[in-house]
């Protein structure tokens, strides 16, 4: 059982569940919505999300066509991103976790997208975009 929450507190989340396929995303999306050089996401299965407080005060974006995000009003915390007509899972902003979740980040996506001045650190594997994606 893992406990969350935003930066206020109005938002209180608890997962029953494993959290897979961890990323570090580049993207221009990500570093925008998180105001930082990437931001860190993880697969959750909607049936092990309980949402304990602060229903009335998540807000969504649509960020793109595939996409939308979900934020505390009141704070500004990003909380999820939902790929538009995806049921089995989401993506969760990891930062928002307060406990450890025991899996770590995977992988680096969406490098061809990063920021001049991010300098990443570790061996990860990385990709110019996601995971399989076709050259376009
Ligand atoms: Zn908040
Ligand atoms: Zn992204």
């Amino acid at each position: 059982m893992l406990n969350g929450s935003c930066l206020c507190g109005t938002v209180r989340y608890r997962i029953d569940g494993p959290i897979d396929s961890i990323s570090h995303c580049h993207c221009s999306q990500c570093r925008k919505a998180h105001g930082a050089a990437y931001a860190t996401y993880g697969h959750v299965r909607p049936a092990d999300f309980h949402l304990l407080a602060g229903a009335e005060s998540i807000g969504r974006y649509q960020a793109s066509a595939h996409a939308t995000r979900t934020f505390c009003r009141a704070c500004g915390s990003n909380l999820q991103w939902i790929a538009t007509g995806a049921s089995d899972h989401f993506a969760l902003a990891l930062g928002t976790l307060d406990d450890d979740p025991l899996a770590r980040p995977e992988r680096h996506i969406f490098v061809g997208s990063k920021a001049p001045w991010s300098v990443i650190g570790d061996d990860l594997p990385r990709f110019d975009t996601y995971p399989g994606a076709r050259e376009a």
